[in-house]
């Protein structure tokens, strides 16, 4: 953390389209960045993290802003989309609620309003709520240049501390969550000091569908925000619950094999023994939570 100091100078660009917006990308490459809401990004240039000499600011391109439908009932959401409109959406609440959840958690009322969805998985912040709930969920995010589009899964697009397979000519301009199974839910559950001001210390996103019958897990999801360089999926500990009736017994198995799975380090938000704890504790939470949204309880 450094102390904020004055913009650094940098020249303002303003696409008014993704083709223009990439154009821009493509012509400055490292020399630029890309600006959403700024949440971020100015914070980051005001303590001299970062100093670029273009900044590309994204408002005036409107076609990047909407939450739809698509048939056979994916959920698509425009990479400057607000926090504030996916927490006001009906079609998320209905369709996506665990994406609702990580919304209203996020931040202030204030940063929701100017924070978007794109910046929050862009920035590869290793505390950013977004990343782990839409790994559980299976989502993928869609990159555009001017050679092309591609869609890569979340879980695919970090590589390192706050690196991700984006190149410098790549805009992210949409996420697709693909439409949810019967009797599955999901939930997202995060630790932090103090409401609306503070960083995650520790995030959990899981994901499950159930054999009612049975009371067992057919599928399991479970992703670590905070416990790692890059959003982490415990896939050992799903593995464990794939098929397995749902017992305590079961719960805590799993969060003590996603604690040998995670890398928490410490810092001075929180120590890593402190954060392992948190994990132990808010994966039995969020599977418990889960399992009951999957069977409507
Ligand atoms: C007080 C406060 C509280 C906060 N609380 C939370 C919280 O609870 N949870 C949380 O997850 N975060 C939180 N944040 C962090 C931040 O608000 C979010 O990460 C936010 O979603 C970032 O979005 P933005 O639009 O502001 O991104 P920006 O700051 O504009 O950009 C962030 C990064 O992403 C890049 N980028 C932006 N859009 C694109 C795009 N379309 N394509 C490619 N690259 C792009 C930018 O170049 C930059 O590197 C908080 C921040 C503050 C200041």
């Amino acid at each position: 953390m450094g102390y904020l100091r004055r913009l650094p100078r940098f020249e303002y660009l303003a696409p008014q389209s993704v083709a223009a917006a990439c154009d821009a990308l493509a012509e400055y490459r490292g020399e630029a960045r890309l600006l959403a809401g700024g949440t971020d990004l100015i914070l980051q240039m005001r303590r001299r993290e970062i100093a670029p000499r273009y900044v590309i600011g994204l408002k005036g391109i409107s076609g990047l802003a909407f939450i739809r439908e698509e048939a056979g009932g994916n959920l698509v959401i425009g990479a400057m989309t607000t926090i504030h409109a996916i927490e006001s959406s009906a079609i998320v609440r209905e369709k996506c609620n665990l994406l609702f959840q990580v919304a209203n958690e996020m931040g202030s009322p204030e940063i929701r309003q100017v924070a978007t969805i794109g910046g929050n998985l862009a920035g590869a912040l290793p505390c950013a709520d977004f990343p782990p709930a839409l790994i559980v969920l299976g989502a993928k995010v869609k990159l555009e240049s001017r050679r092309g589009e591609r869609w890569v899964p979340v879980e695919d697009f970090y590589l390192k501390f706050e690196q991700t397979v984006r190149s410098a000519e790549e805009l992210l301009t949409a996420i697709q969550v693909p439409a949810q199974p019967a009797a599955s839910g999901g939930v997202y559950i995060k630790f932090h000091d103090r409401h609306s001001m503070d960083m995650t210390t520790t995030g959990v996103g899981a994901f499950v569908s159930v054999d009612k019958e049975r009371r067992a897990f057919r599928d399991v999801k479970i992703a670590l925000g905070s416990s790692a360089p890059v959003p982490l999926r415990a896939t050992k500990a799903e593995a464990l619950l794939r098929g397995h009736a749902f017992t305590d017994e079961a719960l805590e198995e799993a969060a003590e094999i996603a604690c040998s799975e995670a890398e928490p380090r410490s810092s001075w938000r929180a120590q890593r023994e402190f954060r392992l704890d948190l994990i132990r504790v808010l994966i039995r939470r969020a599977l418990r939570d889960a399992w009951n949204t999957a069977l409507g309880e």
